[in-house]
């Protein structure tokens, strides 16, 4: 985590300092997650949380991140922790953690997965393809071509995405029948790759908040204003219900955003204070910050996320300026 002594690192975190730098994790187990392909180890978790201490930054929730801009409360060297989907890994391999270190962490859930009642597209997708040889993934996606309109492609997943939003469980649960040899529910019943309503009680008794990322998943810039608005409505509604407080905030799956009239307009109709993306584009100065920064991966790649690219960001947005 030290490409540079701390003294540089502190200097190049300096432009960016006074903003919340909210963390996004996916993943925080030793790589045996059923439904997803990255993972953090708890013990680089850790290491990366010593590493922000030992930068001198303070944990915050991502409410209080809000809560404290509107009453003008100063910001300086804070970080804020979220993770997306709710997978059961963040019980069993982030949770300890965060007890241990006592730090909050914002829980953004996929709501019709929550207890194992369902996979959305992705899972299922990711599911296929780890279980599917490169060639009879192939010929299964040729057998739909037509039927589905798939842009053909070499690169199967490609070929997957070129489904239309609408059709893309369906493409998946076709891909599913004729890939894996246990159903979806035979699946969820031994993985259980989700938190349970148990686990996500527990954590609540902690110092964890909730936040929407959607009913199922989808790509939010190819929804319409309504199908969005009800992916975000719906989730939230379920969200209050198991933890008895509303959530305002709210992060796109995948980062990917819609336009930005239509994030106006969802903002003031749900009342909604965050809808986060990923940091893909160029946005260090943003107030509210609205971006987050990926931490899993290499542990040079977070270094570089953390300091390195916030400056690059900046220098160029001041360019911009002038
Ligand atoms: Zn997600």
């Amino acid at each position: 985590m030290y490409p540079f002594p701390v003294w540089l690192t502190r200097l190049l975190l300096l432009p960016g300092a006074s903003q919340t730098r909210i963390l996004y994790y996916h993943d925080i187990s030793e790589g045996a997650n059923p439904i997803y392909f990255t993972s953090l180890s708890p013990a680089g978790f850790e290491r990366q949380i010593l590493w922000l201490k030992k930068l001198g930054y303070r944990f915050i929730p991502l409410s209080e991140v809000y809560a404290a801009q509107e009453a003008n409360v100063s910001l300086n060297k804070t970080v804020s922790l979220t993770t997306d989907d709710g997978f059961s890994s963040n019980f069993f391999h982030l949770f300890p953690l965060l007890k241990k270190h006592k730090l909050p962490l914002t829980l953004f859930l996929t709501t019709k997965c929550i207890n194992n009642q369902a996979l959305a597209w992705n899972h299922k997708w990711i599911v296929i393809r780890k279980h599917t040889s490169p060639d009879k993934l192939e010929l299964l996606l040729k057998q739909h071509r037509d039927s589905f309109q798939l842009t053909w492609s070499d690169n199967p997943a490609t070929t997957f995405n070129s489904v239309s939003m609408g059709q893309k469980d369906a493409l998946a649960d076709l891909l599913w029948k004729e890939a894996i040899q246990d159903s979806q529910e035979e699946f969820l019943a031994r993985e259980r790759p989700f938190l349970s309503l148990e686990q996500l009680g527990e954590m609540l008794q902690g110092n964890v908040e909730l936040g929407s990322h959607t009913v199922s998943h989808p790509f939010c810039n190819s929804l319409s204003y309504a199908d969005l608005k009800s992916e975000i409505q719906d989730s939230c509604q379920v969200l209050e219900q198991i933890s008895g407080k509303k959530t305002n905030l709210f992060a796109y799956p995948y980062g990917i955003r819609t336009s930005q009239e239509q994030e106006t307009r969802i903002k003031e109709e749900l009342g909604l204070k965050a809808m986060l993306g990923l940091r893909f584009s160029i946005r260090l100065l943003d107030h509210p910050p609205q971006d987050r920064i990926r931490m899993e991966d290499t542990p040079k790649r977070n270094y570089l996320e953390f300091t390195i690219k916030p400056l690059g960001r900046s220098i160029k947005d001041l360019l911009r300026l002038h």
